[in-house]
């Protein structure tokens, strides 16, 4: 929990000395809440107190990192429990599993399908991160399924293995690639933690209760571990929403260092339809790695569209630059559509234009990333700031009419925007699927 002030004040010195710079420790205290300073710059601070500043200084859930390079993973460092608070840090990390049962040739297609599984979805790339690799087959496989993923895949890996040498074997192998190793349990703990020390690897831990749960992790940090993940096992969806709800309000309401850790739920189903809505549930609330089985592109894209969503900013919408865009190989007369430069908003305009294969521009209007009616509400796309966007856009060097096409939601303006702009102003469909035919039938 965060210090005011005030509570860090209780623990300087209070001899008011200066020689932090303030003319007061408690100024100091006031600027150290803020993060403005560093607790090192007051020199008499005792080590207990410094100890106790720097503790509460920690993300109350630790940021922790799987793979390395540009596919990195990194999941935690999470501070609200509702998104709307602020916003949620870390996008949650959809991994897929592959059995290492499988022969080598099943394995590579599965590699080369996760690979394949990259999308553009409103101008933000979405992908799968991570591949976790399952022991059930015979001595040797995982270590030979390590070799392969590697050769095949840049993505972060984990290892779910719990067969100590043949995990050991694989970290030896990977260690380079930092993978994760899923899991630690009180059974297993001494032997697995020894591992995860030796490789400097992240860890999972697995109890299916909290309070057993919060022993293992005692045990772990005692022994030097602290990049951990937390599974409570298998369980029904409510029982583990449950959990994760729980870990989650523990660490951020309750400072509760022992589950302050990023959490992983294994949400694989025979049905994809379910599997794929599983994983939704934990996604929501509040996993930090899911895992499924499945390899479809439907099913990849719904869990990381609905991802995308849940993890941008809710006070920064996904926006476009605001400039005049080509659709296709447009000319001197290609219609030209006005939208505004909500991410949504263009990239559904620019979506049926390309389906209407007429090429055209479409203008952006810079309306702080609202959509087409919340920003006519807020004045933020009216005649005054689509004319002064045409005005400045070029279009005029690029087309030989004087001719927009505005969203029929917006048609009470087209008035006021035809005096104001000299263009002649066309009401458009009211919504984007409604452009193809609209485009089509122009002439
Ligand atoms: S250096 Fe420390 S003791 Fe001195 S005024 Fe600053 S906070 Fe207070």
């Amino acid at each position: 929990m965060a210090f005011s002030g005030l509570d860090i004040y209780k623990l300087l010195p209070k001899t008011n000395c200066r020689e932090c710079g303030f003319a007061t420790c408690l100024a100091f205290a006031m600027q150290l809440a803020k993060k403005n300073i560093s607790i090192d710059k007051c020199p008499y601070i005792l080590a207990d107190a410094k100890a106790i500043l720097e503790s509460a200084a920690l993300p109350p859930i630790r940021l922790v990192t799987i793979g390395t390079g540009e596919d990195k993973l990194e999941i935690g460092n999470e501070t609200v429990m509702f998104r709307h608070e602020e916003k949620f840090r870390s996008p949650c990390g959809l991994g897929i599993i592959i059995e290492d049962a499988l022969d080598d040739l099943t394995i590579k297609e599965k590699i080369s399908r996760i690979n394949q599984l990259k999308f553009e979805r409103v101008g933000q790339a979405l992908q799968v991160n991570c591949v976790a690799l399952r022991h059930s087959g015979g001595a040797g496989r995982f270590e030979n399924a390590v070799k392969l993923l590697l050769e095949s895949t840049s993505l972060p890996l984990v290892f779910i293995n719990d067969d100590a040498r043949g995990l050991e074997n694989a970290c030896a192998i990977a260690k380079d690639k930092r993978p994760l190793i899923h899991c630690a349990t009180k059974e297993n703990l001494s032997v697995f933690a020894d591992i995860a020390s030796r490789f400097n690897l992240p860890l999972v831990v697995s109890a299916a209760d909290l309070e057993n749960m919060q022993g293992l992790i005692s045990e772990l940090k005692a022994k030097g571990l602290n990049d951990l993940i937390l599974d409570t096992g298998k369980k029904d969806i409510t029982s583990k929403v449950w959990d994760l709800t729980q870990m989650r309000r523990q660490a951020l309401k309750k400072s509760n260092r022992l589950l302050g850790y990023p959490s992983l739920v294994i949400a694989e189903n025979t049905d994809p339809y379910e599997e794929a809505m599983q994983a939704s549930a934990y996604i929501a609330k509040y996993a930090g790695i899911v895992l499924i089985s499945g390899t479809s592109s439907w099913e990849a894209l719904s869990i990381l569209t609905l991802r995308q969503n849940i993890y941008t900013d809710p006070q920064k919408p996904l926006q476009i630059e605001p400039k005049l865009y080509t659709v296709g190989l447009a000319g001197r007369e290609s219609p030209v559509l006005v939208t505004t430069n909500f991410s949504l908003s263009y990239y559904t305009v620019l979506g049926e234009v390309e389906a209407s294969k007429i090429p055209s521009y479409i203008l952006s209007v810079n309306t702080e990333g609202m959509s087409v009616l919340t920003a006519w509400a807020a004045e933020k796309f009216n005649a005054e700031t689509i004319t002064d966007s045409l005005n400045k856009s070029g279009v005029k060097d690029v087309v030989n009419h004087k001719r927009v096409i505005i969203p029929g939601y917006v048609a009470v303006m087209s008035g006021d925007l035809e005096e104001q702009s000299g263009f002649k102003i066309i009401v458009g469909p009211k919504e984007a699927a409604g452009l193809p035919s609209f485009l089509k039938n122009l002439n």
